[in-house]
């Protein structure tokens, strides 16, 4: 996300008239970070988290909150009376006085960029968490990632009320149910922004943009955001399932009565407001590359492997108040935020909007982009409708065809919110127009140039996965994706499959117990011709390694570090004769694509290892490294739960349940003291960690106490 312009935001009505100002003056800031940057080279990785934590009160009066990689956390409060665990609002307050602890801190210190930074996110429950300064290709770098989220939830924690905890939750599963969920109540017949029917002003960051960002998004799709999730069928569930607890009748605003006239549908979860989704939370990574090639490669290599990063982390079946038949956040994001017209969604015919679109701007991507060989035009097998003139614009400045059409695309939409006192900017010194659209574009991968005159280079920044209860977990799933970054672009695999196959992934991605019931599409041969697998060699370091006069291979000097400039796929010097692309790729299960199936396919797990043949590890880092393996090995042969599977039977066995589909205040309470002690290590680990969960953590906390 941008920065937060203190500032007079448009309503709706005014800020359209700027809509092609701000998209004309957005391609010319990025053609000028183009033409400066475009050849810029030698980028080492550097590379950072992003942890959405919440803040949950009056559980035990105790003040938690959660750290950061970026991890966003919630704030739970626990009344210990009532046994309610609610959402606490108090993120202005935390904010400051987490950023004072933090700036004395690194006085202290005399060091900044050791000490982690926290952000405002969305809901006024919640805080986004990175490293204070990216972390490097160094090993030590990578695993002091368990550490440093740690060390942001330490902070987080230390400085709420004793009835507050931080927790990394996906989704807060009473957000929006009838009575008190939040410390303070509000009721929702005040949320002028959204119109709810289920959530208050309050849940809103108060920052002039997020209320704008929510009232615009209404106002240009012209009614409410209308999310349904259909229910899990239990037991005792009533059907059909006509929601009691919607309340059908109110007459506030003007959006009231669709509810009962198709908004609302039968058999799901019904949502109506941008806080649904982006109240949720998750992990986030992004990656610096050696230069904009690599950058581009790296991100479509990234894209077919979203949905199932997405399916092993899921975490999020329980939704106002209620369980859901999925698992996953995604579709809600999408649909929170989903601001296209009725003639944009197809519902009537195209009379004053320009395009028909197929997604919400919060969505999955859409394009590859690589101007290398392997990137098939066969492969955007999709509608992605894009501005023609903005396109052609592009081309004429000298931009390739992928990538004005990549730009082009996201530039379809509108941007929503605008401040009066930065309409008119120095296209030469800001990239604030363009960040408008691009940090509105929501989507599994984003393309990341560098800022005007900043030492950032090329970025990509990997958004599919939910964020994990424990900093374990959101370690091992950050440590997991680098590494395959790096093996990826070591072996120069090749991970194309067609677009419309990385979307059928992402909804199957999302369906309950995903991991244990689905398939995904996955290409069967990820190693390009002329490039062996480094499996099918005797050393499994050892492709290429060289070879003695005896015809031992020779050890190569193995590598500090992780690398960032890697050699492309040689193209075939004979024009290679593709085959029909639906030869490329079959249907695996996770167990398969991670595991391995037989000796056609070694599974990603397996050529993670070949890659950490090739750098200089230790006993110690190989066992932390094994650990983190284990977890995403096991999550994928599901022989460990994913934490939506935890919950969803925690639920199920609560003696308090009904088999109703229902989560009563009671459930919740107990549910959020569980994830609380969980997260602690004082609970005995669950079915979604290793038995040696709290070994693992109380070593780990020893040492983090030593350093703070
Ligand atoms: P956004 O919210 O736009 O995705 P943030 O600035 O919140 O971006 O965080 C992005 C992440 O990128 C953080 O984890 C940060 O540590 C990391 N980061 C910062 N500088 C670099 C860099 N040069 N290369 C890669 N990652 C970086
Ligand atoms: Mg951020
Ligand atoms: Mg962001
Ligand atoms: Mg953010
Ligand atoms: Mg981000
Ligand atoms: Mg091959």
């Amino acid at each position: 996300m941008g920065l937060l312009y203190l500032g007079t935001p448009l309503a709706w009505d005014d800020a359209k008239q700027y809509a092609d100002h701000v998209r004309t003056h957005g391609i010319t800031q990025f053609l000028h970070i183009w033409n400066n940057l475009k050849d810029r080279a030698g980028d080492e990785l550097l590379w950072g988290d992003e942890v959405f934590i919440n803040f949950c009160g009056d559980i035990f009066k105790l003040i938690k909150l959660f750290d950061i990689t970026k991890v966003e956390y919630m704030v739970v409060a626990f009344d210990n009376v009532e046994k309610n665990a609610k959402l606490s609002l108090r993120q202005t307050e935390i904010l400051a006085k987490l950023q004072s602890i933090v700036n004395d801190i690194a006085s202290d210190k005399g060091d900044k960029e050791s000490v982690p930074t926290f952000h405002p996110e969305y809901g006024r429950f919640m805080l986004e968490s990175t490293p204070g300064s990216p972390y490097t290709g160094a090993v030590r770098d990578l695993l002091s990632v368990e550490e440093n989220m740690r060390y942001r939830r330490y902070l987080a924690r230390k400085y709420l009320k004793p009835n507050e905890v931080p927790l990394t939750m996906t989704s807060y599963p009473r957000l929006g149910v009838q009575g008190v969920f939040t410390e303070p109540h509000f009721d929702p017949k005040d949320a002028v922004s959204s119109h709810s029917l289920f959530v208050p002003e309050e849940i809103t960051n108060p920052h002039a943009r997020f209320p704008t960002l929510t009232a615009n998004i209404r106002r240009r799709r012209g009614s409410k955001v209308a999310i349904n999730l259909p229910i899990f069928v239990d037991d005792r569930t009533p059907r059909p399932f006509v929601d009691p607890t919607i309340p059908w009748q109110r007459n506030i605003y003007p959006e009231d009565p669709e509810a009962k006239h198709g908004a609302a549908l039968n058999d799901h979860i019904y949502m109506d407001a941008m806080g649904f989704g982006m109240g949720c939370s998750c992990l986030q990574l992004t990656f610096q590359s050696c230069n904009v090639t690599h950058a581009r490669r790296l991100y479509d290599a990234l894209v077919p492997v979203a949905p199932i990063m997405l399916a092993l982390t899921a975490a999020s079946p329980l939704w106002r108040g209620y369980i859901a038949d999925v698992d996953c956040r995604w579709d809600v994001v999408a649909a929170s935020v989903d601001d296209r017209t009725e003639e944009e969604r197809g519902l009537k015919p195209l009379k004053h909007d320009r395009f028909r679109i197929p997604k919400s701007r919060y969505g999955s991507v859409s394009l590859y982009i690589s101007d290398e060989w392997q990137n098939r035009p066969e492969y955007n097998d999709i509608d992605a409708p894009y501005d023609a003139a903005i396109f052609n614009r592009l081309l004429g400045s000298g931009i390739d065809a992928p990538l004005a059409k990549h730009i082009s695309h996201l530039f379809i939409r509108d941007p929503i919110v605008i401040f009066s006192e930065t309409i008119h900017q120095d296209d030469t010194a800001s990239n604030d127009h363009f960040e408008n659209i691009q940090s509105t574009n929501w989507q599994t991968v984003r393309f990341k140039p560098p800022p005007v005159k900043s030492p950032i280079g090329w970025r990509v920044e990997f958004r599919s996965m939910e964020v994990q209860p424990t900093d374990y977990e959101n370690a091992a799933f950050a440590v997991f994706v680098v590494l395959l970054s790096r093996a990826i672009l070591n072996y120069k695999m090749n991970l194309y499959i067609p677009i419309s196959k990385v979307d059928e992934n992402m909804a199957r991605a999302q369906r309950r117990d995903a991991v244990n019931t689905e398939k995904f599409f996955f290409r069967k041969d990820i190693f390009p011709p002329g490039v062996p697998s480094p499996l099918s060699t005797p050393n499994s370091s050892g492709f290429n390694s060289p070879v003695d006069p005896t015809g031992n291979s020779i050890p190569r000097p193995k590598s500090k570090k992780l690398g960032n400039c890697f050699e492309p796929a040689p193209k075939p010097e004979v024009e290679h004769a593709f085959g029909p692309v639906e030869e490329e790729y079959g249907e695996y299960t996770l167990d398969e694509i991670f595991n391995g199936k037989g000796g056609a396919f070694p599974g990603l797990i397996q050529l993670i290892y070949a890659y950490l043949e090739t750098i200089d590890v230790d006993e110690d880092e190989r066992r932390k490294i094994d650990g983190y393996m284990d977890l995403v090995k096991r999550r994928a042969s599901g022989a460990l739960q994913t934490p939506a599977t935890w919950t969803r039977n925690f639920v199920r066995s609560h003696p308090a349940y009904k088999f109703d589909s229902v989560i009563s205040q009671e459930i919740n309470y107990d549910l959020m003291v569980a994830v609380d002690e969980i997260e602690r290590g004082v609970r005995p680990p669950p079915e979604f960690l290793p038995e040696s969960y709290n070994v693992c953590r109380s070593t780990q906390h020893h040492s983090m106490t030593n350093g703070i």
